[in-house]
Parts: C-alpha cells; structure tokens; sequence
C-alpha cells in the first residue's frame, strides 16, 4: 500500500505541518492519464496553475469536514444524499436565473424527500465548478476536436475555439467564485423558506398532468407545516438551507491548483465533494491518485462493467481508514444491469466492513440516441433505475443512500417522457444542455415524488 497521508498523520509526523511533498500531492503528474486535456501550449498551463495556486478559495477546509460529517450520517442510514445539476456548466449560462433554478428545483426535491424519509436529506449542486467533461471520442460527428467542457475548449464549433486553453481554467475559477458566492447569499434569504419551497411544490401538483398522484405526499406536507406553525415552531432551519458544492476532478491541474495544505491534511477546495468518473477510475492512474490524498468526502462512478474484487480495492485504496463519509460509490449501469451487477457489490464491501455511501445516479447508464439523432434519456427507465437500486438495497439489508441526477431548473426538452409526455419530435423545442441531457423542472419533482413513494415501502 502507498504512503497516504492518513499514515503520515498518525506514524510519521504527529502534530507537524505536512507539505505538498510529504502528501505526495503531485505524484499524480507521473502516472498514467487518462482523458487528458489536448493542452497545447504547457508553458502556459504552468503560469496559469502558479496564479491559482495563491487566489482565495472556492469553498473552506471546515465546510469539507462538515460536509464528510454529515455524509458519515448517510453511510450509518440516518441520512439521504441529494445530487444534482447541469452535466456541463457553461461560462454563457452561469447567470442568476439558472444558479437559481436549478438551486430550487433540488430543495423543491428535497423536501418531498425528507418528508418522506423522515431524515436529513444532503444537498449537494454539481455546480461552481463542474465545467470538464470526460468523452468517448477524440473528435465531434463534424470531425472537430471535441468539447472537453468550458474549462478546457468551447462549444463553438471552429477549430480555432476547440483549442485547449490553459485560460479557461482562470475563468472557471472566477465563474465557480461568482456562482458560489451567489448561492451562499440566497440560501439563507427567501429560496431556502421551507413554506415558500413547499408552495412551488403545490403549484407542480395543481400543474402536473400525474398531479393527482403526488397530492397526497403534498397534503400530508402541508398537515405537517401547519401543525409546526400552531406550535409555534419557528427555527432558523426552516429558513436556511446549505447547498454544497461538487464536480468531477477531471482537469487534475485546476484541483490540485486550488488545492491547499492545512496542518497535516491537503483540502481540495475547488470544491466540497469531487468524484472520479466512470472513464478515469483506473486504479493505477492520476485521478484516483490525486483524490486519494486530498480529505474531503469523495466519490467514484461505477458502471455495468465493475468487479466486486475492484470495489474492494478502490475502497481500500481511498479509505484506507475506512472513515464513514469519505467515499461514496456512485453506480450507475443502467436500468436493464443494475439488479444483475451491484448486489455482489454492494455485498462484498459490505462484508468486508468499508462504510461507503451508495448513491444512484440513473443517468448515465440510460443515454440513447433517439430516432431524430439527439442524445436523450428515457424518464421510465431512470426511474426504473433508481427502483433497481432500492431493490437491491432493501434486499440486502443496505441503506439506498442517495440519488445522482442531471437536472435543470428550466422547462428544457431534453429527456423524453414524464407526466408532459415529452416525444422524440419534441427534443428540439428546446434541446439546450451543453453535453448529457438533463431532467426539466417537472421531471425533477416528478422523480423526486416517485423517490419518496420508494423511500417510505
Ligand atoms: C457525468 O457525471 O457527467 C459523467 C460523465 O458521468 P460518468 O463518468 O458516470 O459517465
Ligand atoms: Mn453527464
């Protein structure tokens, strides 16, 4: 086993400042990469990185330990974790009204949730910061050099704006800044008032073609807030909220750029929560290194193709300690093998005593083409996923931890069905993500009533 800095804490160096080298935080530069950035121009990578590496912070060490405290909560079944946002940020959509949608619709979800779990539920954006994108291709169907994410390149479809530019990591900095700073401003103003979340709640029942389905989740609420009003209850949690933030650690010299040493750990402040994807998970390879020394809760993607015999090493590997909260397993293989793959999964590590969080993202195991060519989701079969997943869980005795999913606080058309029954001819409407097609507002509250009749049989 590696040198980690767990073990350097404990043996090595008790009480001492530890350093960029003693954490080995740059070891990753030496192994294999995958999806690597098509830099150009290094020279210009450095000096970026230089300036990053002394601007504030996107996020602070406490709120990272704050946020693994409460995620231990989820991996002991008192807590459910809620994920979600754009699958690519965009420079050009980094605007008020979409920080804001897209922060309501996840507390309208989260909510329903809570009610009907009875718990705590973690709320965490992919947001001020998830501005990379892993790909399967080199090149674009135009055969241009692919977009990698605004961090990287742009959507534009030229040659010359499919350049990889070490400048964008600057602008993703300052993006990440502006939108973090916004939502810590609003959420602790009027968005986050539970009465006022449960009001938009109750417009999508009156709304919603399923309405009459979710009506009585709805009531039941409402019984419950007029009865903590009669009692008088009025805490601060009622009017406050905490959204943290995450992304995927795929461009390793943002991270590790704003990544910061304090006492004897190394924060990635980049943001809260980062995880590895699907694409990058090899266990010899730069990304799972880097994250394996960084503190902050982490997650990892795990697809169809995942061994049980892999599960348990990457556990090993990046929760040697095996501290409650620090990894969350992030499966996502599809409707149609998710019942087949993750119970041997989900036993073996928990048979071996790794206290892991298992989230569910069923997205990214239901992409399709559709007929008319656009990159989609069905909602029936995202559901069906997230069914799998309790399935399984409820079969083995494990908590169903949390949910993963793309999401917009905006009337998109991007997957197909849900109550507005939206069709193939229909994606084109408005068909706007900048890479993975996103669940619209009322696909989001439709999922998230569905998830809560999961959660309470
Ligand atoms: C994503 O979350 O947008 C993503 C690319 O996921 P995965 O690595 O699971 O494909
Ligand atoms: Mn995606």
């Amino acid at each position: 086993m590696t040198l980690q800095w767990h073990h350097l804490r404990d043996q090595d160096r008790p009480g001492q400042q530890a350093d960029a080298t003693s954490l080995g935080l740059d070891r990753w530069r030496d192994l294999p990469r995958d999806q690597m950035p098509p830099w150009t121009d290094y020279a210009r990578v450095d000096e970026v990185c230089r300036t990053l590496a002394n601007v504030p912070p996107i996020v602070a060490p406490h709120e990272v330990d704050q946020l693994r405290q409460r995620l231990a909560l989820v991996a002991e079944g008192k807590a459910f974790l809620l994920q979600g946002g754009d699958c690519a940020e965009t420079f050009d959509d980094n605007t008020e009204s979409h920080l804001l949608g897209n922060a309501r619709t996840l507390l309208q979800m989260a909510v329903v949730l809570t009610y009907a779990a009875s718990m705590p539920v973690i709320k965490v954006g992919r947001v001020a910061g998830q501005y990379t994108k892993p790909r399967s291709n080199a090149l674009d169907s135009l055969g241009l050099p692919v977009y990698r994410g605004d961090m990287i390149n742009s959507l534009e479809a030229t040659p010359e704006a499919r350049v990889a530019d070490p400048d964008r990591m600057v602008r993703a900095y300052a993006n990440a800044a502006a939108a973090m700073n916004m939502l810590r401003a609003f959420l602790t103003g009027g968005i986050a008032d539970l009465r006022a979340v449960h009001d938009w709640n109750k417009d999508f029942v009156k709304q919603s073609k399923a309405g009459e389905r979710y009506d009585a989740i709805g009531r039941e609420i409402d019984r419950a807030l007029a009865f903590m009003a009669a009692c008088g209850v009025d805490d601060e949690a009622l009017h406050n909220v905490t959204v943290f933030a995450s992304h995927e650690a795929l461009a390793l010299e943002y991270d590790r750029a704003l990544t910061r040493v304090v006492g004897d750990k190394a924060y990635g402040l980049s943001g809260h929560f980062l995880w590895i994807g699907e694409r990058t998970r090899r266990l010899d390879g730069a990304h799972i290194d880097f994250i394996s020394r960084i503190a902050n809760p982490i997650g990892v993607k795990i697809g169809a193709g995942t061994s049980p015999e892999w599960a348990l090493e990457v556990c090993e590997k990046l929760n040697p300690d095996n501290v409650p909260g620090r990894l969350t397993l992030i499966s996502r293989m599809g409707n149609q093998k998710i019942r087949d793959v993750l119970p041997e999964i989900v036993e073996r590590v928990n048979a071996a005593g790794h206290k892991v969080v298992w989230q569910c993202d069923p997205m990214h195991g239901n992409t399709i083409e559709s007929a008319s060519g656009y990159k989609t989701r069905q909602f029936d079969r995202i559901v069906d996923e997230v069914l799998g997943f309790f399935e399984v869980h409820r079969g083995l005795g494990t908590h169903p931890g949390g949910i993963h999913i793309e999401l917009t606080g905006e009337d998109v058309t991007e997957c197909l069905g849900g109550a507005q029954a939206i069709e193939d001819a229909d994606l084109s409407m408005r068909y706007e993500t900048a890479c993975d097609p996103r669940l619209n507002t009322q696909q989001s509250l439709e999922l998230a009533f569905l998830v809560a009749e999961m959660l309470r049989h």
